[in-house]
């Protein structure tokens, strides 16, 4: 696995790659790998030819009051855990290659991240947007894989890739969960065991809801008001950040669920912000993709 540490490096050693007809799966990451990040490299591994993975906590997604210099770096654990992927390459840069003195050129987010995360989190999708057109820049492969788990983001990256003309295929994979329900984040690694037990609440207050659905509700408010109950009740979420069904594809407030949605929720539990979703399908489809 060949370590690449800055943007011209990367794009040498793609342009290598696909002009011998090979085909790249790109997998960014911020690292402190996890099965959830691993199920994105196995996709890029079974869709494309070469995968090329990148390991960059990116400063401008974070906000001064967030947790960029405690954000866990376990550097030598995700290159292990990427050689045993048997990926092509590993791209890390240090931020002074990717963000050099007199940097100056953002891309401005599409509509579609204003709402929700935009809204708690401003500046932070300007930040997704520009550092993953670097990365598209450096590593310009043929798809990108990116997890569910972040769905807002997914929606973001599709949206800026189909603008802009990027010619990347924008993939989306499922969010990997532990076997109790938490959806694995490398912020997982904040929370002691009651914080852990806390956290659970998100994916039961989504599976409360599918369960409310299957038994046949589908006003959006009183499908809402049941998440939040869950989220905060006994020693639950210490907030709520948002807890809404909203169109699947626009990120659009409904009133009541007769189109394809999804769930989406953020929570603080202590000192830590956790997301969480899950996709509400109707019709002939039937709930939750089974
Ligand atoms: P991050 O390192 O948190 O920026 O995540 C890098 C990529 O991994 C993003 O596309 C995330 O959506 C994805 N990812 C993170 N956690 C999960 C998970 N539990 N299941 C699936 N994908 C995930």
């Amino acid at each position: 696995m060949e370590i690449l540490s800055t943007p011209n490096e990367a794009r040498q050693f793609t342009r290598s790659l696909r002009a011998k007809g090979i085909r790249i799966g790109l997998v960014p990451t911020m690292g402190a790998l996890h099965a959830g990040h691993l199920s994105l490299v196995n996709q890029s591994q079974q869709a494309c030819d070469a995968t090329i993975a990148t390991i960059f906590v990116n400063p401008t997604q974070f906000a001064p009051s967030e947790d960029l210099s405690r954000y866990p770096r376990t550097l030598e654990q995700d290159y292990e855990m990427l050689e045993a992927a048997g990926i092509a390459a590993v791209f890390v840069p240090r931020v002074e290659s990717m963000y050099p003195p007199g940097f100056s050129t953002y891309v401005d987010p599409p509509e579609i991240a204003r709402t929700l995360e935009g809204n708690c989190r401003p500046e932070h999708f300007r930040g997704v947007t520009t550092v993953v057109m670097k990365l598209f820049q450096a590593v310009p492969a043929d798809s990108a894989f990116f997890g569910k788990k972040d769905y807002q983001q997914w929606k973001v990256i599709e949206a800026m890739s189909r603008d802009l003309d990027v010619g990347v295929d924008v993939v989306a994979c499922e969010i990997i969960r532990e076997s109790d329900g938490l959806a694995l984040s490398s912020r997982n690694r904040y929370l002691d065991p009651n914080e852990r037990r806390r956290a659970l609440r998100l994916s039961m207050a989504l599976k409360e809801l599918e369960q409310a659905i299957s038994a046949g509700e589908r006003d959006v408010a009183t499908l809402q008001g049941g998440m939040r109950q869950v989220l905060v009740s006994g020693d639950g979420v210490s907030q709520i950040d948002y807890a809404v069904i909203v169109n699947a594809n626009t990120l659009v407030p409904l009133s009541t669920l007769d189109r394809p949605a999804v769930a989406l929720i953020a929570a603080r539990v202590g000192q830590t912000r956790l997301i969480d979703n899950r996709e509400l399908c109707f019709g002939s489809k039937l709930l939750g993709g089974r």
